[in-house]
């Protein structure tokens, strides 16, 4: 396998403008602060107003260029910081073959300081995605077969978020998402102004009973909120409830798993096998939702293998980006055993596609993979006019 010296690891931050906040328009006593900024009263949560993240270019010593992509939501500084002090210094000058020895030895240098999850794994994944998108291009092979191999051609999509302001219109979007091809579909308990029962109920009647619905509970319940929540839900057979209740708490989500006959959902929030396994051992999910951005392309693929092991389903998260850490996602996927279906953001994904040169693309509720060497997606010249100062 052909290696190269890496020559340099640059972060770059990019800011692209929505036209309706995530997850739907602002509710009561919800309002944007002067950084951008505004928290969703239903799970606590802070957002900021336009689609950020973190671009991660690692760029050899012939020339070729790696891309990966992290979390930029809320304080990019951050990230920018651990890359350019911490993990860039120890990259320069390397080989850039062996991407798995290298996660290792770089998650090694804060791990007794406590480093497991958050901006350090953050920064670190957009490394390791970046990584492995130079092996592929060095290789001139698409990121999937280094990975394992392609087990299909593509993967179905769930449409995920029905960001408008009333029920009636959130069933309406729901109806146009089936009419698209998507046979699966999530709503957020954070938004769901109505109530989580009337919206599950209204989507069901309206859907008929050949849609997955599925809901997103935002951790914002007690166990025992949770448990009596989801067995309200069971009449209209929700495909999975996610992310119950507080993500620390692990015998909360064990209990709620082991009461309800709804399959639950997790994981988005938890960074590297160390946090999954002991969410595996205590049976707290029956579907693991890694989410790229966060764990990088090494650990998403170690999650999915111990997914297996435990009897758990992969259902990937998407979060908000410009789509290269999406691609990684999607290579991914397209090597693990099982994958029922990928999350879909139809709000990000299709609108930031334009940013990026790739034959990736959601159409029919299926994701088409990306082709040619590498991840397969490239930036397009425009998106460097929405790149920003990590100081702003
Ligand atoms: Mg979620």
């Amino acid at each position: 396998m052909p290696s190269m010296t890496i020559r340099s690891v640059e972060p770059i931050v990019v800011a692209l403008p929505r036209e309706v906040p995530y997850l739907g328009p602002l509710g009561p006593g919800e309002s944007v602060n002067e950084r951008g900024y505004f928290v969703r009263a239903g799970n606590r949560t802070i957002y900021p107003v336009f689609d950020r993240s973190v671009l991660v270019k690692i760029t050899s010593t012939d020339g070729s260029v790696g891309w990966g992509e992290t979390y930029g939501i809320v304080a990019p500084q951050a990230v920018v910081a651990i890359i350019e002090d911490v993990l860039a210094p120890r990259l320069v000058g390397r080989e850039s073959d062996d991407v798995a020895a290298l996660w290792e030895e770089l998650y090694a240098l804060m791990r007794v300081r406590g480093h497991w999850s958050g901006f350090f794994t953050d920064a670190l994944a957009g490394v390791d995605i970046a990584l492995w998108d130079l092996k592929g291009k060095l290789a001139g092979r698409p990121v999937y077969e280094l990975l394992g191999g392609k087990r299909r051609d593509r993967i179905a999509a769930y449409a995920s978020g029905l960001p408008r302001a009333t029920l009636d219109q959130r069933v309406a979007l729901a109806l146009e998402l089936s009419a698209q091809g998507f046979r699966g579909v999530k709503f957020a308990a954070a938004v769901s102004g109505e109530g989580v029962i009337d919206e599950m109920r209204a989507l069901r009647m309206a859907l008929g009973p050949d849609v997955d619905v599925m809901v997103d509970l935002h951790w914002r319940y007690t166990p025992t909120e949770a448990i009596a929540l989801i067995e309200a839900l069971e009449p209209w057979h929700p495909y999975f409830a996610e992310a119950p209740c507080a993500p620390e708490d692990i015998d909360g989500q064990a209990e709620i798993a082991g009461r309800v006959v709804v399959p639950i959902a997790g994981g988005e929030e938890w960074s590297t096998v160390y946090q999954v396994r002991p969410r595996l051992a205590h049976r707290c999910v029956s579907i693991v939702q890694p989410e790229v951005a966060h764990t990088g392309l090494s650990q998403f693929m170690a999650i999915g293998r111990l997914a297996a092991e435990h009897g758990v389903r992969v259902i990937p998260h998407a979060t908000i980006g410009v789509g290269i850490f999406h691609a990684a996602s999607l290579h991914g996927a397209a090597s693990l055993n099982e994958i029922p279906s990928h999350e879909h953001q139809h709000s990000v994904f299709d609108a930031n596609l334009r940013f990026v040169q790739t034959r990736m693309r959601c159409a029919n509720g299926f994701f088409e993979l990306p082709d040619g060497s590498g991840l397969g997606v490239e930036p397009k010249p425009e998106l460097w006019d929405h790149v920003v100062h990590p100081w702003f």
